[in-house]
C-alpha cells in the first residue's frame, strides 16, 4: 500500500524525527506528532474510497501510520454509532443533542482505537515488550491488542482502578500490577522499569501513534455528519488524547480540502476534583500545573498531570470552545437519568460530558439552534461497582401476594 507517513515532529521546537524507528518524546520533553504528505494524499486518494470500505477505523488507512496489512490489527474497533438524545435536548433547550457511543468498541472504550493503531505500529517497528501506566481502560485495550499481536505487555494501575479493567488486563495475559496511589505514581514505576528492562514505554503521548488511532473519531464524525459538523463537541478530558486527535483529524481534512465548513468548538470537560486543564484555561496559561489531591468517580479522567495539556488548551482556544468542570454528584445524577430516560447506560466520563452540554448552553457557548455532540468514551457496564441501585429479591419467589 502507498504510505503517506512522512515523519514525526515536535509541536514545540519543530525538530523532526524519522518515523521508521521507535520514538518516545522529543529531546525537549514534548510529545511527538505524526506528519503525513497531505498534498500527495489529497491528489492520489478519493475519500469515496474510504466510504466504500468496511466499517471501522482501518478504512482510513492512508491517513494512518501502519503500512502493512498484517499489522492492521482488528477486533472490530471504530465505526461506532451516533444517535440523538431528544428528551435530554429538550430539557436542556438544545435543538439537537447527539451522542457518539464509543462504548461499542472492543474492550468497551475508545481506548481500543489508540491500541489498534499504537500496537499495530509497534509490531511494524519490531517492538517486543511494551509497558504503560493506566487509569484502567487503556491497559485493557492495549492488553487485548498486544495479545493479538504476540507482544509482551506490562500494565501498572492504581489499586482502585475499576475492577473490570483490572480483570481484563489479567485475562488478556498482560503482566498486571497495582500501586497505592494515582496514575502519576503508576507512571513513575513504569518509567523506572522501562529504563531497567528495556521495555518500550507507551504511556499516554510518550509514543506518537496512539493519537493517530484516536484521530479516527474525528474522521468518523466528519463522515457521519456529512461534512456538516456539529457546532460543538464535548469531550471528557483526562490525558486529552481524544480531543487532540479529533482536532488533528479536522485540521488534516481541512488542509486536504475535504472539509470546508467551520470546525466545531472543542469543549473539554473535567471533574471538579481533578481539573488541571480547566484551571490552566481559566488562568489563561498555556500549560497546566500538577493537580494536587485529584479525586473523582470518573476514573478515566482522574489524570492530575497531562503531557499534552498545551495541545488540549490550544485546540480549545483555537476552536472557540471552552473548558469547564462538573461535580461528581452531577455526574452520577446525569448517569442515572440518561439510562432511565434515553436507554443509554454510558460511562461516568460520558455522563460528565452530558452535564457539560447543559452548562455550555447556559454559558451561551452554544445557542438554541446549535447542534452539540457528546463523546461517550466507554460502556457503562465497565463500572458496575458504581451502580448502587439494587434489584429486589422476591423472598417468596412470587410477584403476587
Ligand atoms: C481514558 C479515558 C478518558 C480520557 O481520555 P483522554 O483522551 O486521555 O483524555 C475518558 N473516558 C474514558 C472512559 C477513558 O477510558
Amino acid at each position: 500500500m502507498a504510505t503517506y507517513l512522512k515523519e514525526l515532529y515536535c509541536p514545540k521546537c519543530d525538530k523532526t524525527y524519522e518515523a521508521s524507528r521507535p520514538q518516545n518524546l522529543c529531546e525537549c520533553g514534548t510529545p511527538l506528532l505524526v506528519r503525513y504528505d497531505l498534498g500527495r494524499l489529497a491528489k492520489e486518494v478519493n475519500p469515496d474510497v474510504w466510504k466504500g470500505r468496511p466499517e471501522g477505523l482501518w478504512r482510513y488507512r492512508e491517513l494512518l501510520p501502519v503500512s502493512q496489512e498484517e499489522n492492521m490489527l482488528s477486533l472490530g474497533e471504530g465505526g461506532t454509532p451516533v444517535y440523538s438524545l431528544d428528551k435530554i435536548a429538550s430539557e436542556y433547550g438544545l435543538k439537537k443533542l447527539f451522542l457518539k457511543d464509543e462504548g461499542m468498541n472492543p474492550t468497551g472504550s475508545f481506548k481500543a482505537r489508540g491500541a489498534a493503531v499504537g500496537v499495530g505500529r509497534a509490531k511494524e517497528l519490531g517492538l517486543k515488550a511494551l509497558a504503560m501506566p493506566t487509569a484502567g481502560n487503556a491497559g485493557a485495550a492495549w492488553s487485548a491488542y498486544t495479545s493479538r499481536a504476540g507482544i509482551k505487555m506490562v500494565v501498572v494501575m492504581p489499586e482502585d482502578a475499576p475492577l473490570t479493567t483490572q480483570a481484563e488486563c489479567v485475562a488478556y495475559g498482560a503482566e498486571t500490577y497495582l500501586v497505592r496511589g494515582l496514575i502519576s505514581d503508576a507512571g513513575k514505576a513504569v518509567k523506572e522499569a522501562c529504563a531497567k528492562y528495556g521495555w518500550f514505554e507507551v504511556a499516554t503521548l510518550k509514543e506518537p501513534y496512539r493519537i493517530e488511532g484516536k484521530k479516527t473519531m474525528g474522521l468518523e464524525i466528519w463522515e457521519q455528519f456529512e461534512e456538516d459538523l456539529p457546532s460543538a463537541i464535548i469531550y471528557p478530558t483526562g490525558g486529552g488524547v481524544g480531543i487532540i486527535g479529533m482536532w488533528k483529524a479536522f485540521n488534516e481534512l481541512k488542509e486536504m480540502g475535504w472539509l470546508r465548513g467551520p470546525l466545531p468548538k472543542m469543549v473539554a470537560v473535567q471533574a471538579e476534583g481533578c481539573a488541571p486543564i480547566v484551571k490552566a484555561y481559566r488562568e489563561g496559561k498555556d500549560k497546566a500545573d500538577f493537580f494536587q489531591g485529584a479525586h473523582t468517580v470518573a476514573a478515566g479522567i482522574r489524570v492530575p498531570s497531562a503531557l499534552g495539556d498545551f495541545l488540549v488548551l490550544e485546540a480549545v482556544r483555537k476552536s472557540g470552545g471552552t473548558a469547564l468542570t462538573v461535580t461528581d454528584d452531577e455526574i452520577l445524577a446525569a448517569w442515572s437519568h440518561l439510562a432511565k430516560t434515553e436507554g443509554a447506560l454510558i460511562c461516568p466520563e460520558g455522563a460528565a460530558a452530558v452535564v457539560a452540554a447543559k452548562k455550555i448552553k447556559e454559558m451561551a457557548v452554544v445557542g438554541a439552534d446549535d447542534s452539540v455532540l457528546i463523546l461517550n468514551t466507554g460502556a457503562g457496564m465497565k463500572y458496575i461497582e458504581l451502580l448502587k441501585e439494587k434489584a429486589k429479591l422476591l423472598e417468596t419467589g412470587s410477584l403476587v401476594n
